[in-house]
Formats: C-alpha cells, sequence, structure tokens
C-alpha cells in the first residue's frame, strides 16, 4: 500500500520551529506510524513569515472567534494568520491529504480546549487554533487529532482507523468504479462500521441497496458523509463483542461445541476487560482461513490497520 500523507504540526517531527527555538518531537509519531505515513509539515507560525524564536503568542476575546496578539507588546496577528492559513489550505487540497495530526493546546495549531483569555486575563479552555479552524472548516471530513488525544489507546486506535479507511475511500474515488465500486467497498466495510454506529451501518445499507436510484455524486457524497460520521462514535467493547457474536454465527456449523465455548467465552472476557480485542479476533481470523469462510474473509474489520501498530492489544 502506498504511504498515507498526513498534515502534521511541523514541531511535532522535531523541527526547531516553536516560539521558543524548541521542538516538540512525538517518536510514535515519526518512529512507529511514520513506517506507513508520509507527512506533509505544517507551522502556521513560521508560515505566516514570523522568526524562530519569536514573541510568545495567545486567544484573546470571544473563544468563537478570538483575537491572536502577541503578548507582550501585544501586537495583533489574527489579519494576518487568517490570510496567511486560508490561501495554505486551498495549496494542501491538491496533496491527497488522508488526516491531519495538530500540536495540542497551540493558539494557532490547536484543534480543541486550547485557551482563550478574557479582558480580565482569565482563561477558558473552549478555544480553537487559528491555522485548526480554518482547516477543520475546509476540509470537514478529513479525520483529526492532536498529539495529547494521541495518547489515549482508544483515541490512537480509532484516529488511525479512520485514516486507513479514508485512504481507501480516497483511492475508489480515484478509480471512478461508479455503483459497483460503491457496493463492493460496502460489502468490505459492513463489520468495520457496525462496531462504530449500528444506527449508521443501517442508513448505509438502505444507501446502496438503492444505489441504482440515485445520482452517482449524490450517492457517494452521502455515504462519504455517513461513513465519516460512523467511524467518529467510538467502538466499544460491547459493540465489538456484538460484531464478533455475529462473526461466529457464520462457524455454527463448522466449531465443535468446545470450540464454540471456547470462543465465546474469548469474546466475553474481552467485553469485560479481562483481555484485548485483539485475541478473539485472532481465534476467528484463524478460523475465517481455516473454513475459508467467503463473505468474513473479505472483511475488513479482520485487519483494518498493520498488526505491528499493535492498536488492539490493549484492555
Ligand atoms: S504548534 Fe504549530 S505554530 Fe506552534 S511551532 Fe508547532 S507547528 Fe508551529
Amino acid at each position: 500500500m502506498e504511504k498515507i500523507r498526513l498534515g502534521i504540526s511541523s514541531c511535532l517531527l522535531g523541527e526547531n520551529v516553536r516560539y521558543d527555538g524548541g521542538h516538540r518531537h512525538d517518536r510514535f509519531l515519526t518512529d512507529t506510524l511514520g513506517q506507513y505515513v508520509e507527512y506533509i509539515p505544517v507551522c502556521p507560525e513560521v508560515g505566516c513569515g514570523l522568526p524562530v524564536p519569536r514573541e510568545a503568542m495567545h486567544l484573546e476575546g470571544d473563544p468563537d472567534s478570538p483575537r491572536l496578539m502577541t503578548i507582550r507588546t501585544r501586537q495583533d496577528m489574527t489579519d494576518r494568520m487568517e490570510a496567511w492559513s486560508k490561501e495554505r489550505v486551498r495549496e494542501l487540497e491538491t496533496d491527497g491529504l488522508c488526516g491531519f495530526i495538530f500540536k495540542s493546546d497551540s493558539p494557532s495549531s490547536g484543534m480543541e480546549r486550547v485557551k482563550v483569555y478574557n479582558e480580565k486575563g482569565a482563561p477558558v479552555k473552549k478555544g480553537v487554533g487559528m491555522f485548526a479552524r480554518i482547516f477543520m472548516k475546509h476540509f470537514p471530513f478529513l479525520p483529526v487529532e492532536d498529539d495529547g488525544r494521541l495518547n489515549d489507546p482508544i483515541l490512537r486506535e480509532n484516529f488511525i482507523e479512520r485514516i486507513f479507511v479514508f485512504k481507501r475511500w480516497r483511492e475508489l474515488m480515484e478509480r471512478k468504479e461508479g455503483r459497483g465500486g460503491l457496493v463492493d467497498f460496502h460489502t468490505r466495510y459492513k463489520l468495520l462500521i457496525l462496531s462504530h454506529s449500528p444506527k449508521n451501518y443501517q442508513l448505509m445499507g438502505r444507501l446502496t441497496a438503492k444505489a441504482k436510484e440515485a445520482p452517482i455524486k449524490e450517492l457517494y457524497r452521502q455515504y462519504q458523509s455517513l461513513l465519516m460520521e460512523a467511524l467518529l462514535v467510538k467502538a466499544t467493547p460491547k459493540k465489538n463483542a456484538n460484531v464478533l457474536m455475529h462473526m461466529m454465527g457464520y462457524f455454527k456449523k463448522k466449531l465443535t461445541s468446545e470450540e464454540k465455548q471456547e470462543l465465546l467465552d474469548l469474546i466475553i472476557n474481552y467485553r469485560e476487560g479481562q483481555f484485548p480485542l485483539i485475541v478473539p479476533v485472532t481465534l476467528i481470523g484463524h478460523y475465517v482461513r481455516k473454513y475459508n469462510q467467503p463473505y468474513l474473509k473479505q472483511q475488513v474489520y479482520l485487519n483494518p490497520h498493520p498488526l505491528e501498530l499493535q492498536l488492539r492489544n490493549h484492555v
């Protein structure tokens, strides 16, 4: 598979672009995820022409549309940053991005809970960095996360799953395989979608069942919207266990009662938090290969991202 292209705040790659001349190098992002990803670094503050080192800035005023101000000399950088960011997101349209990893807490790059100071100098953690806000508005469907949230194993798995799905979705759109391509895609992603959102699973099933009736552009637009919305919903142990039970049903006539009991115990132990998800998934994967089960064999759910990332190994 071709590497996935992700935008990233430059300081997370170890570039010395921060206001104090330092960086915020994140080893997981460069050394581990970096094996599968090609990063497009973006530092909005350097990009808009500010030097390194430079005066520190923060957000001020209305959390919904704050001003970007230097702290000591009180220079207003809002218009400069806004103009540069709007231009930069237009350039990024042609880079084939499948997501963006932002630096948390930055008044330029933070994607949520950034401090915004009121007139008394008191902060509320309700802001969004100026570049991050403009980026997310311009690319509403792109998966985004920040380095802080990616330390949570569930959010990390969810984000990486979304970028792998988005990459394959992008490839499908580029191949222009029409309605048939979309129906095939949906068939392979059904159980993955079910593990996140049973509601969207149903809506997407209905949409693809009527694929012939809708204009193709509208069909893809609606499907993409439902797909990205579904994947934003967390896949909980309960929902994963339901999917695993559903898969187990395909081996009703193949497995002995001891084998069924063993698999059921693994699924229940996973649901109760005793085992990581990889344990029941590995055993089901084994049965899928052993009995060459055609429908399950093509399910991305069994293999949504590289095993080496160990994203399903936590309890
Ligand atoms: S947080 Fe954003 S603006 Fe600040 S140094 Fe990193 S990339 Fe540049």
